[in-house]
C-alpha cells in the first residue's frame, strides 16, 4: 500500500536510514517511522488478591484483564495507569512500584511498550466496572482466569515472581493461623471464585 507525505503530499519512497529501510518522503524531511504505542497494566492489590474485570469491548471481549490502556500525548504514564483504574474499576488507586516494562510485539498495528505498575486503592469503596467491563472481579494471584492478553499474563508472572518469598510465606501463614475460622473458607472462595460485581448498565465505546 502506497504511504503519503504529510507535508507535501508526495509519494513516499524506500530509503535506509540507520541501516533500518523505511519510507521517506523524496522532497523533504518527512520519514514515516514506525514507532510503538505506549499503554499500561496495573495489578491493583486488594484483601491478598488482584483486580481484574471482563472486557465488555474488543479486543478480547469477554475475557479478563488487568486495568491499563494507552498513554494519552500529554500524560505522564503514571497518571494514564491511574486514569484508566478510575475509567475501568471506578477505582482511585495509588500506584506503588513500578513492575516492569516490556516490548509488546504486534502484526498489522504498531507494537507496544507496555508499563506495568503494582497499585493499592486509595479512596473509599469497591472496585466496580466502568464503561469498558462486564464485571470486576478480585482473584487470588495463583489462581486466575484466562487473561485476555498474553503481555497481562507476563506481567501478572512477574507480579507473582518479584514478591518476597518471606514476605508472602508471612502473609499466608499469617492468614492460616488467624483465629476466625471463616478466614479460610473466604480465602478459598477468592482463590476459586471472584467477588463479582456486574456492571449496571450497557458500555460505551471509550478509549
Ligand atoms: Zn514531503
Amino acid at each position: 500500500m502506497s504511504h503519503y507525505c504529510v507535508h507535501c503530499g508526495s509519494e513516499l519512497v524506500l530509503r535506509v536510514i540507520e541501516g533500518r529501510e523505511v519510507e521517506a518522503c523524496p522532497n523533504d524531511d518527512f520519514v514515516l517511522w514506525h514507532d510503538p504505542k505506549v499503554t499500561t497494566a496495573v495489578v491493583v492489590e486488594v484483601d491478598g488478591g488482584v483486580v481484574l474485570g471482563r472486557r465488555a469491548i474488543e479486543p478480547g471481549r469477554g475475557l479478563w484483564c488487568l486495568p491499563g490502556g494507552f498513554v494519552n500525548d500529554d500524560e505522564d504514564p503514571w497518571e494514564a495507569a491511574a486514569r484508566e483504574c478510575a475509567e475501568e474499576i471506578n477505582s482511585a488507586v495509588e500506584l506503588t512500584r513500578l513492575i516492569g516494562v516490556y516490548h509488546i510485539p504486534k502484526r498489522g498495528a504498531p507494537s507496544m511498550v507496555g508499563i506495568a505498575y503494582q497499585a493499592r486503592l486509595s479512596g473509599g469503596g469497591r472496585p466496580s466496572p466502568g464503561a469498558e467491563m462486564l464485571e470486576v472481579g478480585i482473584f487470588a494471584p495463583d489462581s486466575l482466569p484466562p487473561l485476555a492478553f498474553p503481555s497481562h499474563r507476563k506481567v501478572m508472572a512477574e507480579y507473582a515472581g518479584v514478591l518476597p518469598p518471606a514476605g508472602r510465606a508471612t502473609k499466608s501463614r499469617a492468614r492460616a493461623e488467624a483465629a476466625e475460622p471463616r478466614s479460610g473458607a473466604a480465602m478459598a472462595q477468592r482463590g476459586s471464585r471472584p467477588s463479582r460485581v456486574p456492571a449496571p448498565s450497557r458500555p460505551r465505546r471509550t478509549r
